[in-house]
């Protein structure tokens, strides 16, 4: 088992357990992936170099690990020879476990990952022929039990920790070759010309999209998105980089000032009573409180908008009048706003079914008419359950009235 910490999280009774920054390893080695500069060299520092090898050799290890993806010492060919044995005997530099990979038809790939203490979760990477996206994890479950969301049939394990996070974003460019071709040991720097091999589909894009609730998990992924944008590691724009929230609106300004990143919005729903059913933590943040939360993100501008999700349920959030309302709340609150309309992606035994696809056109041009763009998702991966919603692994299932009581003790909490 993890080393855990506890932790409450705001909704949640129960505290949930959190892995420390250093997971310790039976080998007594640290794995470095998911640490700052910073901690990488306070930790070269405790093992015995002087201040000033400790911040060289921090620097210098920083761009190997996060910006050339080198997974051994070895690789590491400004470091000396001698150094290199030294490291070896005291770090790793880890990747999640990969259980099994699939391929979609469309060419969606879907990962599943195991935690060196053996829990599994999701990573989606879905390219488009302008851009790749990789829908990433922030918990092994999720305790919220949106009701149309199969991952909320997931007991919570556990939050990801940093590494676990932005080891995602690494494995995804191991398997797509996209690390600058030099990171790979025996070739030689001639050759590192910033030669981005992949097969043509780049990872230009990070949705935090896939199973969990981000902001139930703060701390631990703006540790990783903060590797994620650093110029000197995986330097992605924050600009292409969206964290989707089912509304937990103490965290929201936040997650505008710390990370700094796009934002989207699981509202899906316009009025208390159907929200209240299908995003039980609306009971909690109702919607005039989520939107103007949304209203006061910083950083929201017409150049870089609010993405307001909107799932299409039959006979249940999917009428004209639902569409009216939505485009009235999102200018009462001068919103910049977009909205993505998901026909819901059916997953055995879910209360719901999907919305007509001309019931979603006539919703998608009633918002369109009313000023704010609305395209419709197209779902990937279905073929591979990789599609919105259906990510869950094996673990513990919960039963129907387990999860009602959680939610119904996490909203009174
Ligand atoms: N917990 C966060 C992020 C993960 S869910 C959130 O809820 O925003 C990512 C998106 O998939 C959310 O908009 C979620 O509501 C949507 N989703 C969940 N289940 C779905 C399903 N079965 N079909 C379509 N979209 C779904
Ligand atoms: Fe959790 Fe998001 Fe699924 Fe709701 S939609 S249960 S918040 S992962």
């Amino acid at each position: 088992m993890a080393d855990t910490t506890l932790m409450s999280i705001p909704g949640q009774v129960d505290p949930v357990p959190v892995a420390r920054d250093i997971t310790p390893r039976e080998d007594g080695r640290v794995d470095l992936i998911g640490l700052p500069k910073d901690r990488i060299r306070e930790l070269f520092a405790e093992a015995g170099l002087d201040p000033k090898q400790a911040k060289l050799r921090a620097k210098q290890v920083f761009h190997w690990l996060y910006h050339r993806g080198v997974t051994d010492f070895e690789a590491m060919t400004d470091i000396a020879k001698t150094m290199r044995p030294w490291l070896t005997e005291r770090f790793v530099i880890g990747r999640p476990e990969v259980v099994e990979a699939q391929h979609s038809t469309d060419g969606t790939r879907k990962w599943l990952l195991k935690t060196a203490d053996g829990h599994e979760f999701e990573m989606v990477f879905i390219p488009d022929a302008d851009r790749g996206t990789l829908c990433v994890s922030s918990q092994v479950g999720c305790t919220l039990n949106c009701r149309f969301c199969h991952t909320g049939t997931m007991k919570l394990v556990r939050n990801l920790t940093p590494g676990e996070i932005v080891g995602q974003v690494m494995l995804a460019r191991d398997a797509l070759g996209e690390w600058p071709k030099g990171s790979m040991a025996g070739l030689d720097e001639a050759e590192d010309e910033g030669h981005y091999t992949s097969d043509g589909r780049l990872l230009t894009n990070i949705v935090m999209m896939g199973m969990g609730e981000p902001l139930y998990n703060f701390e631990n992924v703006k540790g990783a998105l903060k590797l994620v944008m650093d110029g000197d590691g995986l330097a992605l724009s924050k600009r292409r980089i969206t964290l989707s929230t089912s509304g937990v609106v103490p965290m929201m300004d936040r997650c505008g000032q710390e990370i700094g990143v796009n934002l989207a919005v699981s509202l899906h729903a316009v009025t208390k009573e159907i929200r209240d059913e299908i995003v039980p933590l609306n009971k909690k943040y109702g919607i005039e409180e989520l939107l103007q939360a949304c209203a006061d993100y910083p950083g929201a501008s017409n150049a870089r908008r609010i993405t307001f999700e909107y799932v299409m349920l039959k006979d249940k959030n999917d009428t004209d009048e639902h569409a009216r309302e939505l485009v009235r709340l999102l200018k009462q609150y001068k919103l910049p706003a977009k909205v993505n309309l998901i026909p819901f992606n059916p997953w055995p035994g879910a209360a719901y079914d999907t919305s007509t696809p001309e019931r979603v056109k006539r919703f998608s041009d009633i918002v369109f008419e009313g000023g704010i763009s609305a395209p419709v998702r197209t779902p990937r991966g279905r073929d591979i359950d990789a599609a919105c919603g259906q990510l869950k692994t094996s673990a513990e299932k919960k039963s129907r009235a387990q999860r009602d009581r959680e939610a119904a003790e996490a909203i009174e909490a």
